[in-house]
């Protein structure tokens, strides 16, 4: 299991069975533990929101619960069996990891923090701050100033999933999809007489996106199957199953929008060339 993944990306309130993990990788995702040489998850390469810089955090001993003391007090109760340590963890409460951002004069305000508990031979990730929503926000900030509601939409994607609501993100990818990209261009080209009225009642979803194929990005025309998959996620998966697929949705849309981006700058040159080419007499 990628262990970095859960603390990252991972939504809160996943829950990992207990046995999918072994006793060294469940210590290591609970505590801090600095001079072990089975210690997997020293730094975490992340995004520090203070200095707005990709940053290398560090593992930091300030956390709730010791990991001597917890492995004494393992020791003193005479706990020997795998599954006895875990129901020993199980009554510890809550465990916090914190991670320093490592730029000289950083204070605690720079610190990403996670906690997590076991409960029913499952790890579940309680709390994270900053929030995955806010860290996202720097990684689609290019799409702020291409579309301020677009930005939003997404943002309020990523965030739904962030808490584990699968289904609700889907309808927010799926609103840019509709609303931001589609419905546009066909408005457009019905106020242009080039399809009727009647097209739009008729049509299925995926027929409209042929109707405008000629003005769509490439990637959404040649998949409209991301469409259906948002569509079938919002009426029929599980949150748990939106949530597995919401990433590879997430770039999806991402590409779609990076080509509109593209076709953007594109015009936006061509017409300030052909209007340069225009003074010529
Ligand atoms: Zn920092």
């Amino acid at each position: 299991m990628d262990l970095h993944k859960i603390f990252l990306s991972d939504s809160l309130y996943t829950k990992y069975g207990i046995n999918s993990f072994s006793e060294d990788e469940l210590l290591n995702i609970l505590f801090h533990n600095e001079n072990s040489d089975i210690n997997k998850i020293k730094t975490l390469d992340s995004y520090c929101t203070v200095c707005k810089k990709e940053t290398t955090f560090i593992s930091s001993d300030i956390t709730t619960i010791n990991f001597r003391e917890t492995l004494l007090q393992i020791t003193d109760r005479g706990i020997d069996s795998v599954d006895n340590v875990f129901n020993f963890l199980e009554e510890c409460g809550t465990f916090e990891r914190v991670f320093k951002c490592p730029r000289p004069g950083s204070d605690s305000n720079h610190n990403h923090v996670y906690v997590f508990r076991i409960k029913d031979k499952e790890l579940i990730k309680i709390g994270q701050s900053p929030s995955i929503a806010d860290l996202a926000k720097k990684e689609i900030e290019k799409y702020r100033s291409f579309d301020e509601n677009i930005y939003k939409e997404l943002n309020r994607a990523i965030g739904l999933s962030s808490y584990g609501i699968g289904v609700g993100s889907y309808v927010y990818l799926r609103r840019i999809i509709e609303k931001n990209i589609v419905v546009p261009i066909l408005q457009g080209l019905l106020e242009k007489g080039e399809i009727a009225q009647d097209d739009l009642f008729q049509s299925d979803f995926k027929k409209k996106i042929d109707l405008a194929k000629d003005y769509l990005p490439e990637f959404l025309v040649s998949n409209k199957k991301i469409y259906s998959i948002l569509s079938k996620g919002i009426h029929q998966l599980e949150e748990k199953e939106c949530n597995d697929s919401f990433p590879l949705l997430r770039t999806a849309i991402e590409i779609i929008l990076d080509e509109k981006i593209e076709q953007q700058k594109r015009d936006e040159k061509n017409k300030l060339i052909a209007n340069e080419l225009n003074k010529f007499k």
